[in-house]
Parts: structure tokens; sequence; C-alpha cells
């Protein structure tokens, strides 16, 4: 006897579909206008949940991580001593650095004898956990509530020193 192969059905969970004829409610569609038209009116009246970034800003939480800052200390001196304790503690790896040895005379630029003369990090890779802060022995680096710009190219997102060290004039407003 042939086996009906229409018939088969491997999950065991195969449905017959029957194609019903429509009521003629179901054929005037305004029922169902009416109620997606509800539904719309509905959601119309309900508190919105999109905010006008960035006219209207959501406020963040008190334990937001954001950019990182390279501290200067109470001289205006880069307190980053480049010992690359935060490179070996972050996750992602997305710090770098340079060491440099201080020449004479510029013990006003930076605080120890080694400090960082090219200081990266990738904000691609990096996923805003705090643990660099953490493991910084110089308190020299810290997460801020700033956001991280967009841009539009990948280098754009490897902010050097020019981009993370405090602006001087930031220190000295809050030496006054
Ligand atoms: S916040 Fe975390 S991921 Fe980002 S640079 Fe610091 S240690 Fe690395
Ligand atoms: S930021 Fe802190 S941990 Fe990182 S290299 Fe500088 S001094 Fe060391």
């Amino acid at each position: 006897m042939a086996t009906d192969i229409k018939s088969i059905s491997l999950s065991g969970r195969k449905k017959e579909v029957s194609v019903k004829e429509m009521t003629f409610m179901e054929k005037i569609y305004l029922p169902e206008i009416a109620k997606g038209m509800g539904i719309t009116l509905r959601h119309f009246f309900k508190k919105k949940v999109t905010i006008n970034y960035p006219e209207e800003k959501r406020e963040f939480s008190p334990v937001y991580r954001g950019r990182h800052i390279l501290m200067r200390d109470e001289n205006g001196a880069e307190r980053c001593v480049a010992c690359g304790l935060c490179a070996v503690a972050c996750p992602a790896e997305a710090i770098t650095m340079v060491a440099a040895e201080r020449k004479p005379g510029e013990e006003g630029l930076y605080r120890e004898e080694k400090y960082a003369s090219v200081y990266e990090i990738n904000m691609l890779r990096c996923i805003f956990c705090g643990l660099c802060e953490e493991a910084c022995p110089k308190d020299a680096i810290y997460l801020t509530e700033d956001l991280i710009k967009p841009d539009f190219t990948r280098e754009g997102f490897i902010y050097g020193k020019d981009k993370l060290v405090m602006p001087l004039e930031d220190k000295i407003e809050k030496i006054k």
C-alpha cells in the first residue's frame, strides 16, 4: 500500500490549515481598523519613553562611568608615572603607553622622574569597568561622567593625552 507523503509529520505537531470563508464583518475590516485605532489612542496618552536628545538629557546613575581623565597634582604636574598597572588591569587591553624619563627643568610638568610620553585608550575596546582607576597607585586616572563623543573613524576613538590629560585651567580653577 502506498504511503500518503502529505500526512507524514516527523515532529508530530503538524496541523491541517483550513481555508475558511471570511464572515461579513471580517470582509469589511472596520472592526479590526477600530481595534487598531484604539490601541494607537491608548499609546498616544501614555507617558513617552523617548526624549528629545540632545536638548533633553537623561539623568545618569550616580555610579555611571564615562570618559577617563588623567589627573594633575595640586601644582598642575601630571600624576601618571607610566607604571603600566592600569594597562595590566584592563580586561579589554584598551590602554597603551610609552614611558619616558623626566628631564631637568620639567619638574613642573611631571610629578615624578618617569612619565607617560604617550598614553592612549581605545574607547571602542573600553568597557568602562573602572579597573584602571582602581589599579592606579598614584590616583592618576579617573572615569568621569562625560560621554564619549561620536566619530566617523576608528582613529577618532583612540584618545591620546591631548584628550585625556586634565586641562591645566581646570586645575587652576579648582585650586582657587
Ligand atoms: S575602564 Fe576598564 S576597559 Fe576601560 S580602559 Fe579602564 S580597565 Fe580598560
Ligand atoms: S594611570 Fe596610574 S596605573 Fe596607569 S600608568 Fe599612570 S600611574 Fe600607572
